[in-house]
């Protein structure tokens, strides 16, 4: 028999090392590094803040608020 189903624990690569990871640069083809905050590349000044996580628009808008509310309720249901 199978052993249980194995689930992504979402780890990032930046999230497992302690150290700053020396990438690529996307903007000057240098070295860059990825600290567990952001990525910064010394050759071309880049630094990239990671995006802050968004509901979509359509879900924050007050029209679809009881639609909202009412998916959310399925969706509990569904963890017990
Ligand atoms: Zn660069």
């Amino acid at each position: 028999m199978d052993g249980p189903r194995f689930r992504d624990p979402q780890d990032r690569l930046r999230n497992l090392a302690g150290e700053p990871i020396l990438v690529v640069c996307p903007r000057c083809s240098g070295r860059a590094s990825v600290t567990r905050e952001r990525p910064t590349c010394a050759g071309c000044a880049l630094v990239r803040v990671p995006p802050e996580p968004r509901l979509p628009a359509w879900m924050t808008a007050a029209k679809h608020r009881d639609e909202v509310l009412r998916t959310v309720a399925k969706l509990r249901a569904t963890l017990s």
